[in-house]
């Protein structure tokens, strides 16, 4: 269970692992490896938690309602690191619903 201290959300392994399980899947890739970035539609790997360099494919946990501090795990997706400047709400979950209900698919080229 996530922890709220000194204005710093602390995830635990298990929180880290909801968020991944929360953000959309693609089609032609194992989910345990690859999962999609809700807000920009390109690929995160899995084994590069916490990878800030742009490039890495990296991500980080997120909340998805930021309007309230719920650190519940269903509130959290993993995000890549350089998208979270390009959220344009502070509640996103009509806009990560509306991803998750399509079917995506890494594109090989
Ligand atoms: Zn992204």
């Amino acid at each position: 269970m996530a922890k709220f201290e000194n204005g710093i959300i602390d995830f635990d392994k298990n929180d880290i692992e909801n968020a991944w399980l929360n953000s959309p899947g693609l089609v032609n890739r194992d989910e345990k490896d690859y999962k999609m970035c809700y807000i920009c539609k390109f690929h995160m790997i899995k084994t590069n938690f916490n990878n800030a360099e742009l490039g890495s494919f990296g991500w980080i946990v997120d909340l998805i309602n930021l309007k309230k501090l719920d650190l519940n795990s269903n509130n959290f997706i993993a995000i890549h690191p350089w998208c979270i400047e390009y959220k344009k709400k502070t509640d996103n979950r009509s806009i990560l619903k509306k991803v998750k209900s399509q079917l995506w698919v890494f594109n090989e080229n």
